[in-house]
């Protein structure tokens, strides 16, 4: 039986100061899409050769039609909607590289030209100008590639 008690609790900090640094594999495809974005600022992914469909993120097989998805790669238009949009006013950290996220924090699910959905940050930080029905287009990291979406910095807002 717990008991709670009207104390606030002592909490425990711990720092580990040893780095974890680790690989690895990412595979055919997402390794395609992660050498592309690294190296090419591209969002890559492929194509189903029995339904068309564009796979994302790319993927050996395809879950609808349930056959191989070959190689049929496809470069994607890094310009969107947004869809849905999420503004963040709390601290966050990036649960990957354990960076913290700028406060606030606007994310969004952006529909890209081709068809594909991804998450992605916004760069605009206003919450009066965010809005369903917003075009985006990527803006890539200049350094410190090789992360695949994690290279795309956020999407801004374009006029069109
Ligand atoms: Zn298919």
């Amino acid at each position: 039986m717990t008991q709670q008690s009207s104390q606030e609790q002592e909490l425990i900090r711990i720092n580990y100061g040893t780095p974890r640094p680790y690989k690895w594999a990412t595979g055919k495809y997402i390794g395609k899409l992660y050498k592309e974005a690294k190296e090419n600022k591209q969002l890559v992914t492929n194509r189903c050769p029995q339904c068309k469909q564009l796979l994302w993120p790319p993927i050996a097989f395809c879950g609808r039609c349930k056959v191989d998805a070959g190689e049929d790669w496809v470069v994607m238009n890094q310009r969107g909607t947004v869809v849905q949009y999420t503004y963040l006013v709390v601290p966050m950290w990036d649960p990957h590289y354990g960076e913290k996220f700028a406060n606030p924090y606007p994310t969004a699910t952006i529909k890209l030209d081709d068809g594909a959905y991804l998450v992605s940050r916004l760069q605009e930080q206003d919450p009066e100008k965010l809005k369903v029905g917003m075009r985006v287009e990527a803006v890539w990291k200049e350094e410190g590639r090789g992360t695949g979406m994690g290279d795309v910095l956020y999407f801004r807002t374009i006029e069109e």
